[in-house]
């Protein structure tokens, strides 16, 4: 485990403001009831004990009627009162609490999906989140400063009424000198042991959370396993319940041993202080017994005197372990901070796309290299490639070979490690990230659908151009499956969100994905393989036709199998992150000894079928 650095006392009062400020912007409302709460909760515990002890002595002393019943209706209406402001106060808390937590879930949600993306899929990030959403579940982080704000509260009322409650107590002359330093010392050292057991406890905790981390990952992986119907037709055929359910319990039973291990540690570390604490308030009967005895104390303040020096100890621990807690939180906060600040560094170009009328616009590679974060090895090398806007571009070689990577580069998913993409002479780092993005409609091998209408789904948005999304899907070829859904583009896809839902096909899903890609109208359209799941027959198809269908638009195809890239006069070739050649199919395939002549001749001595499409000369198979 890597050793955290110390908060410094600045540290911990920047953290403390900047949380504090976070959460009174989140809601005032519950900030202020969450103070008031606290005041109160405190207050309405010394009424009747102030009360009680004047109300035992006016009775003792034989006092008047009239001043029994003044106390009396004193204790009963302050506390009336009091619990009536709790009451509300509790309401609004609760009520406001609900809107806190939804709103914490948003700041996570809006921070997960404005991330960049190569941010995702770092390890260390994803384990940080983990770890403070888990922290999270256990009560500290953002949320703790409530809790410590009104303990803190509650605390310092309550030793402000205890002092004063109890100040007379050591003006009594009846009570000795030493059994007042006795008191105080027993004081002392209770509250002595209370911080030491906190300081412990916490360091306890935070390991253990630190710990759990990881085991809290598998265990949603697991539930994810379980959960996820697609996943549910292997694990059946192939007997895998045993293994999962098996992993999933080891998680589990390894996580609650440790966690009773833990809890054991921090019984054991509490106990000397509530020794300590009720040896405390014999000590404090006996001296005022004594003192009642000798007639020094009335029989009214020997209640008083006991209730308010153990509500003092009480306050004063409370206040320790409190102030230590916030200093705990501190570190937890620090995490989460960290968390929120990472930087998008796509959003700092500035630059707006040119709108060129001449539509002159060409892309550059100039020496792009690239490494995905965490890998040793780069996935592309000393890539240089300038092509125009409006040009068709087939960008083939084997898996693996860096197409994908490519195509992630060139819209911005990732930046390059080494050289530079260039828009128009202009780094593409330079322009709006969103303006810039907006220029792309990309289709990968694994697109996602979502759960959300069909037309909602071509859109990529919430409204959509009913027209326009059904002129999409008929381009596509998806006309027929349309015709046949009576709900039309209104139709939920999947049964997440509708019981009316449907299930789409491997084949129908990729039409919708590439529908989503005419939709978006933009000036750059990829096909990076959406249709892998096609035999190679129907790929050169959708690619030939997708081709008439992009008009002047750039479009790039991307394949490992050639002869569905074959119609394209732009033709660069990847292998290993470089690119080996560049020009024409029948350029390319002149060239032997090349690596497409190669891949060429691979594909079609296994695959090319004695049929009819052999003189398309066209690969089936895969
Ligand atoms: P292709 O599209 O030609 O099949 P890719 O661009 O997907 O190839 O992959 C190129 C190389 O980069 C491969 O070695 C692959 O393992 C690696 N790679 C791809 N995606 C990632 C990733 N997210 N993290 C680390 N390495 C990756």
């Amino acid at each position: 485990m890597e050793k955290e650095e110390k908060l410094k006392l600045g540290g911990h009062a920047a953290i403390f403001y900047r949380a504090v400020k976070m959460l009174f912007r989140m809601d005032r409302m519950f900030a202020l009831c969450t103070v008031f709460n606290a005041f109160f909760a405190s207050v309405i515990q010394y009424v009747p004990i102030y009360f009680s002890a004047k109300l035992i002595d006016a009775i003792w002393m034989g006092a008047p009627k009239d001043e029994i019943i003044l106390y009396i209706g004193l204790t009963v209406g302050l506390t009336f009162l009091l619990n009536l402001l709790l009451t509300l106060c509790r309401v609004v808390e609760n009520v406001k609490t609900m809107n806190l937590y939804r709103e914490q879930e948003w700041m996570y949600s809006r921070k997960e999906m404005g991330m960049e993306y190569s941010n995702i899929e770092r390890r260390d990030i994803t384990l940080l989140l983990e770890r403070i959403r888990m922290e999270s579940q256990t009560g500290y982080n953002l949320f703790y400063l409530y809790t410590s704000v009104r303990m803190l509260v509650q605390h310092i009322t309550s030793i402000v009424a205890a002092v004063s409650l109890t100040v007379s107590f050591f003006a009594l002359g009846a009570v000795s000198a030493y059994g007042k330093a006795v008191l105080v010392a027993g004081l002392l050292v209770t509250v002595l042991c209370g911080i030491y057991a906190t300081a412990k406890e916490e360091a306890i905790n935070q390991a253990f959370w630190k710990q759990c981390v990881f085991l809290n990952v598998l265990g949603e992986k697991y539930s994810d396993c379980v959960g996820d119907y697609a996943m549910g037709m292997d694990i059946r055929l192939y007997g895998m319940d045993e293994k999962i359910a098996g992993d999933n319990r080891k998680t589990d039973m390894e996580f609650y041993s440790d966690y009773v291990k833990k809890d054991k540690k921090c019984l054991l570390l509490s106990l000397p202080s509530v020794l300590f604490s009720h040896l405390l308030r014999f000590g404090v009967y006996m001296v005022l017994i004594a003192a009642a005895l000798s007639g020094a104390v009335s029989v009214g303040s020997i209640a008083k005197y006991v209730a308010c020096i153990m509500l003092l100890l009480e306050a004063v621990s409370g206040l320790v372990s409190t102030l230590q807690k916030v200093f705990a939180n501190n570190y937890y906060l620090r995490r989460f901070f960290s968390y929120i600040d990472i930087p998008n560094n796509m959003y700092q170009g500035s630059l707006t796309v040119e709108k060129r009328l001449d539509n002159e616009y060409y892309v550059e590679f100039v020496d792009v290299s690239f490494r995905y974060p965490g890998a040793g090895s780069y996935a592309l090398r000393h890539v240089n490639l300038r092509f125009r806007v409006g040009e068709k571009l087939a960008v083939v070689g084997m898996n693996g070979s860096g197409k994908t990577t490519f195509i992630k580069l060139l819209c911005r998913l990732y930046d390059p490690t080494e050289g530079e993409i260039l828009l128009n002479g202009v780094d593409i780092r330079k322009y709006d990230y969103d303006e810039y993005m907006s220029i792309f409609s990309v289709v990968f091998q694994d697109f996602s659908l979502f759960s959300f209408t069909l037309g909602q789904n071509v859109a990529a948005a919430k409204e959509y151009d009913e027209e326009r999304a059904v002129t999409a899907l008929r381009r596509a070829g998806f006309g027929e499956r349309l015709d046949a859904m009576p709900e039309g583009t209104e139709t939920y896809l999947y049964k997440d969100y509708s019981a009316q839902g449907v299930e789409v096909s491997g084949g129908e899903a990729q039409k919708i994905a590439i529908a989503r890609a005419l939709y978006k109208d933009a000036p750059f359209i990829v096909l990076d393989e959406p249709t892998a799941a096609l035999d190679p027959v129907s790929e050169y198809e959708v690619y030939s036709k997708f081709n008439e269908l992009s008009g002047e638009h750039t479009a790039i195809y991307i394949s490992h199998r050639l002869a569905s890239c074959r119609f394209c006069d732009n033709i660069v070739v990847f292998d290993a992150g470089q690119i080996v050649q560049h020009g024409s199919h029948e350029v390319l395939l002149a060239q032997e000894g090349g690596k497409y002549h190669e891949l060429w001749n691979a594909q079609a001595q296994y695959y090319v079928r004695a049929d009819s499409k052999q003189d398309k000369g066209i690969a089936v198979g895969s």
